[in-house]
């Protein structure tokens, strides 16, 4: 076992939600349940050894009893009151944090899959805990013939562990910084920048798609979670053949969570990265109104021959033999003036 794991046990830490104004690092943590531990250690065991580093870099994992997406990953920040100068308040950044829901990820009993298409279906509109319609298209990940509980938990570790090695590396140099205004509210048609050679894959340094591999012709929202952008869009059962159909023709994304943004972009094409590298592991997208079952990936004998992904899966092989780097590059002092909200608003957050 790595040395980072040996203290992991004592980062795990259930919270309830942040009072407002309130920073992550503020709360107590509640009595942890033993088995939410030894299921985070069962998936942190299996994180290869080339990215073990990260969780001596990682200050907390909270699972979090009021998250209603599945994870987030961003800079552990705490308050300095002892720096504080007037008119301004002192914040450092000490490392990473990675937070997990509670309701999601340790009492649903949803396997992977049950997850990706529930996950799915709130682009549409529906709630994780609706019924899901059996006609409904699922993207299917089974490794060994199992896509269960284990497996979900893992998934979505590497996704958040992906956001950090891109943050520590600053692999995509995504700036959304000139589109949120002083309260930092998303600013309405707004384009971020995005730069990096990971990026040039599929997103031009406008932040948006390359107009070659432009995914769906309008922002998705998942969650239901659309208050940054009034023209995100929820999408009708009806389109739902046509949607994944045009996902496997686009050949650029990984996964329908992929095409958000250039970061979100790089996590899953990373997660997807690890679990396509196991040779027990099978890739499919079903489509039950018409009968039809598509091979995604490798472990099926295709093999993936789309183009966008294949260059993502080659730059991560690339990275895997490079040096990287664990820690977090904004470690230090800060400050922000002491009538602002706290930096917790633009840390990276509702992703899975
Ligand atoms: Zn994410």
């Amino acid at each position: 076992m790595s040395k980072c794991l040996n203290d992991l046990e004592d980062k795990i830490c259930l919270v309830d939600a942040a009072a407002k104004g309130d920073l992550p690092a503020d709360r107590k943590c509640l009595p942890t349940p033993k088995t939410y531990k030894e299921k985070v250690l069962d998936s942190a065991v299996q994180v290869p050894e080339k990215l073990q580093p990260i969780f001596c870099h990682i200050t907390k994992i909270f699972i979090e009893k009021n998250l209603n997406t599945t994870a987030y990953a961003g800079p552990y920040t705490e308050r300095v009151p002892e720096n504080d100068i007037p008119g301004s308040i002192a914040f450092k950044h000490s490392g990473w944090m990675i937070g997990l829901s509670e309701k999601n990820l340790f009492l649903s009993g949803w396997g992977l899959n049950e997850f990706l298409v529930r996950k799915d279906l709130t682009l549409f509109g529906r709630d994780l805990n609706s019924e899901i319609p059996k006609e409904f298209p699922r993207i299917e990940i089974f490794k060994n013939g199992k896509s269960d509980e284990a497996l979900f938990l893992y998934d979505v570790l590497m996704h958040e562990i992906g956001h950090l090695v891109d943050m520590s590396n600053e692999i995509i140099d995504f700036d959304p910084s000139p589109c949120l205004d002083p309260e930092f509210n998303w600013i309405p048609n707004c384009k971020p920048i995005s730069t990096g050679v990971f990026s040039t894959i599929s997103w031009g340094e406008d932040g948006q798609h390359r107009s070659d591999v432009k995914f769906f012709d309008r922002p998705l929202c998942f969650y239901g979670d659309c208050r940054h952008e009034p023209l995100w869009y929820s999408m009708s059962l009806d389109q739902a053949d046509s949607f994944y159909q045009e996902l496997i023709q686009n050949g650029h994304f990984v996964s329908t969570y992929a095409p958000m943004s250039p970061r979100e972009d790089f996590a899953e094409s990373f997660a997807y990265y690890f679990l396509l590298k196991d040779p027990a592991t099978e890739w499919t997208i079903t489509f039950p109104s018409g009968n039809q079952k598509i091979s995604m990936g490798k472990g099926s004998k295709n093999g993936v021959d789309r183009q966008g992904i294949l260059a993502k899966l080659n730059f991560i092989d690339w990275l895997m033999k490079a040096e990287l780097k664990f820690e977090n590059p904004y470690l230090g002092t800060r400050y922000m003036a002491d009538n602002s909200p706290t930096p917790v608003e633009i840390q990276p957050r509702g992703c899975r």
